[in-house]
């Protein structure tokens, strides 16, 4: 799902990551609290996200891909979920040269789910990556009304979701369960 509302300005400017921490990443770490085009903050969610990269070749293409955006995605965990909403986008800001994203996952059962869902908001991420006149709410919601639908999930403000998306989720929850059912076979 997607949001127009931009919420509350969250600030996005300052950010310390210690010089350890950078260099401490072994391996081919693509989700980083810096430098990267998708980053988080969580460690649990850093540690999901790249396990969920190992596998899922839909989420390593949406990651690559979005490494050759001009999109920021932040991807947290949201403490103040909406009733049947796990997990949403919204667009934050736009500055020269850089377009910033806000997703907020709700806690789930399964971290498998939390990866599907993931997956679903980077296809929205791409969605925007490829439209570059997404730039405020209004663009959004021009652009959205012609390549999604409308839903009525939030209680206030509007909201879209797209097949692409939808689709996109599925495809990483079948690929994590396909390597599970292999792994289950060893
Ligand atoms: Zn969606």
């Amino acid at each position: 799902m997607l949001l127009l509302n931009a919420g509350r300005g969250l600030m996005f400017v300052v950010f310390v990551t210690s010089a350890t921490e950078a260099t401490a990443a072994a391996g081919p770490a693509r989700i980083t609290a810096e430098a990267r085009r998708v980053r988080t903050f969580e460690p649990h969610l850093r540690d999901l996200l790249e396990e969920g990269l190992r596998i899922s070749a839909t989420l390593r293409a949406l990651v690559d891909r979005l490494e050759q955006s001009d999109l920021v995605v932040y991807v947290m965990s949201d403490p103040r979920p909406v009733r049947r909403v796990d997990g949403r986008l919204t667009l934050m800001a736009a500055v020269s040269g850089a377009r910033y994203v806000m997703v907020r996952i709700r806690e789930l059962p399964h971290p498998g789910l939390v990866l599907a869902i993931v997956g679903h908001e980077l296809q929205h991420a791409m969605e925007i990556a490829d439209d570059p006149a997404i730039v405020d709410a209004e663009s959004m919601a021009q652009a959205y009304s012609r390549m999604g639908y409308a839903t009525q999930a939030m209680p206030s403000g509007l909201s879209f979701d797209t097949r692409a998306a939808v689709e996109a989720g599925m495809q990483v929850w079948r690929e994590l369960q396909a390597a599970r059912a292999e792994g289950a076979d060893e």
